[in-house]
């Protein structure tokens, strides 16, 4: 469903991806892994269009996106501080995306009472977004990046802002949820244990370039080099 052929992007002196071939299945969950600084967010912005590659190219169910710009291509992503406008209410949120605005107002409120259901915040659709707390925003815009039903969901660190109780809760409800919408998913984390709960796959990245990928036992079990097993916490 997605394929990346040796995506390089280059700012000036620093190469953030450094010929990065990737692939993703249809209804897959896959976590990309990996320190600050390694190309995980740039990664996903060349996937959705708003950041050119310099070389390589990127394919959604096999056509080229060369040249295919952010609002055509299908993907929602989920940025790293989810970035809600603070002045609209919880419905003003979700239905933000250009194919919500097309639809008529009933047709809006019932989507969007869909979603909120489904990311269970319930009969929130009139709160006022800055008086909800840090997970019920996340679950917002998470219901945002929902919206439009894309064909690949991306997340950037998706539960970053949480603690580590309510992110291990969101966890479990967000695979069960993918599961069941049977989303294609591209999610990125900081924190391993937080991709291997989620992931049926992991991509570890190191410097603009895949260290390892995996499904979670393997990558546990069989570091592919030191660098690897130090960022899953084994050894020094
Ligand atoms: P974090 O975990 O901190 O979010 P990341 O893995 O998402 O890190 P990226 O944001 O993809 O990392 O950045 C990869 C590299 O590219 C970093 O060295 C970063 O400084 C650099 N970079 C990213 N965006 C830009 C930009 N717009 N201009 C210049 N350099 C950039
Ligand atoms: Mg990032």
């Amino acid at each position: 469903m997605l394929r990346l052929d040796g995506v390089t992007v280059r700012f000036g002196e620093r190469t953030a991806l450094d010929a990065v071939d990737l692939e993703v299945a249809e209804h897959e969950t896959v976590c990309v892994l990996g320190p600050s600084g390694s190309g995980k967010s740039t990664l996903l912005r060349v996937v959705a269009g708003l950041q050119q590659a310099d070389a390589g190219r990127v394919l959604l169910s096999g056509r080229d996106q060369t040249g295919v710009s952010a609002h055509r291509r299908g993907v929602g992503l989920m940025f790293q501080d989810h970035q809600l406008f603070p002045q609209r209410d919880v419905t003003g949120n979700v239905a933000f995306g250009p194919r919500m605005h097309r639809a008529g107002r009933a047709e809006t409120e019932r989507r969007v009472a869909e979603l909120l259901e489904l990311v269970g915040l319930p009969g929130a659709g009139r709160r006022a977004v800055t008086a909800l707390s840090g997970g019920e925003q996340q679950r917002v815009a998470l219901a945002r990046a929902l919206a439009p039903e894309p064909r690949l969901l991306m997340l950037d660190e998706p539960l970053g802002q949480l603690d580590r109780g309510l992110r291990e809760r969101l966890v479990v409800e967000l695979r069960r949820l993918f599961r069941r919408l049977g989303t294609t998913v591209l999610a990125v984390t900081h924190d391993h244990g937080e991709a291997f709960a989620l992931a049926d796959r992991v991509v570890v990245m190191e410097n603009g370039r895949i260290a390892q990928t995996g499904t979670p036992l393997e990558i546990w079990q069989r570091p592919a080099s030191p660098f690897v097993a130090r960022f899953l916490g084994f050894g020094n």
